[in-house]
């Protein structure tokens, strides 16, 4: 078992990474006195698979629980839906001292933690993650959203879990799509921080895409120690830190919303994404045309997309306007200058930006 810090002063916690660690979770929670009544945010899907396992896990250390189930969708994190389940914890919640489970991906993930940095101001929340790209990346650092239908994540806060517990036998029931979502994030760390984690991606793709327990606990760990780092030195992304954990994402959030959040899942379309900043970067002289077609190679070896099919390259313009990191006019992209190395670049023209969503078109 392995124990990565998140070191934020009084709301610092821990990530617990192991195999088959789920019948520990109750001491952990114990230990966490956040609450006696647990309000398990989740979908149908998880329920049926994992829930007799965590009822009876959550029953021995004498927990008292109630199961939340939302869509199994991105269309989860809406505003609706946030309100159905917050009216449900209010009723849930008369005269017990409850807190909040997020148990699934990424949108169960983003979802409760919204629910949880709302709810009477604040309550106290554990990650649960079940998909590999929660367990390296969304579960960590406390950014909770929602989705308008403008553009993703333009609701949500900075509310950090009490605990992230990832245990790496929930990935076994992954399908490959699933996993190699998650690869697109774990491709991502690698590419802004960890060039071992580059050459090691590269090495191991056979283990890996085959669900390897061995090498998914080595990624997890990897990549949990790397956002763990950044978002301890820079938990509101105000810094310019956490800014390069956005790598591969202001063409990627353009693309899943310019394909209607159907077209491409989350890992797909930063894989595109990243791309786009491969040659953007390729471009801009940062890094010459051997590095970016190696990089391309990567990814497709993880099943990623490196070619964009029947997305509109104007619906991408449009919906990339909306992304966070454009201010005014004016706009920054995390590029790369090698592996594991970065550097923010403002105000790029929006000819180049096109140039380098095109060519994913070609
Ligand atoms: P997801 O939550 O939709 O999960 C993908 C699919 O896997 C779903 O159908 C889910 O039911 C299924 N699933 C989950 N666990 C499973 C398991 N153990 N076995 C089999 N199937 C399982 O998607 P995701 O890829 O986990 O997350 C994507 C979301 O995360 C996006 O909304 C994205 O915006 C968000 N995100 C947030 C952050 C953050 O910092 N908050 C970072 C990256 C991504």
């Amino acid at each position: 078992m392995l124990k990565v810090k998140v070191d934020l002063g009084k709301r610092s916690y821990a990530i617990i990474i192991g195999r088959g660690i789920l019948k520990q979770l109750g001491v952990f929670l114990k230990e966490l006195n956040i609450g006696t009544h647990a309000f398990i945010i989740t979908n149908n899907f998880l329920k049926n698979k994992y829930g007799a396992k965590i009822s009876s896990v959550l029953s021995r250390a004498n927990f008292d629980f109630r199961f939340e189930v939302v869509l199994d969708s991105e269309k989860s994190k809406s505003i609706q839906t946030a309100t159905m389940v917050i009216r449900d914890l209010a009723k849930f919640n008369k005269k017990k001292k409850v807190f909040i489970i997020a148990f699934g991906g990424g949108v169960v993930g983003d979802l409760a933690g919204f629910v949880a940095s709302v709810y009477k101001r604040g309550t106290s929340y554990v990650q649960i993650p079940t998909t590999l790209l929660a367990q390296v990346d969304s579960a960590i650092g406390g950014k909770t959203a929602l989705d308008l239908d403008l553009a993703k994540n333009l609701v949500g806060s900075f509310y950090q879990p009490r605990l992230v517990f990832s245990d790496i036998d929930f990935l076994r029931s992954l399908n490959e799509e699933q996993l190699c979502s998650g690869m697109a994030e774990v491709i991502k760390y690698a590419l802004i921080k960890d060039k071992k984690l580059f050459n090691y991606l590269e090495n191991k793709y056979q283990e890996i895409i085959k669900g390897d327990p061995a090498a998914l606990e080595k990624i997890v760990g990897s990549c949990s120690n790397i956002k763990a780092r950044i978002t301890s030195s820079d938990e509101k992304e105000v810094l310019g830190q956490r800014t390069i954990l956005n790598f591969g994402h202001t063409i990627g959030h353009a693309i899943e919303a310019a394909g209607g959040y159907r077209k491409y899942n989350h890992g797909q379309a930063v894989s595109l994404g990243m791309i786009a900043a491969v040659e953007l970067s390729r471009g801009l002289k940062l890094i010459d045309e051997k590095l970016a077609v190696r990089i391309g190679s990567l990814l497709k070896f993880y099943g990623l997309p490196s070619r964009l099919k029947g997305v509109p390259l104007d619906r991408i313009i449009k919906a990339h306007y909306h992304d966070k990191k454009f201010s005014g006019e004016e706009n920054k992209f995390v590029l790369i200058c090698g592996i594991g190395k970065t550097k923010i670049v403002r105000n790029v023209s929006l000819f180049l930006i096109k140039e380098s969503i095109r060519k994913l078109d070609s």
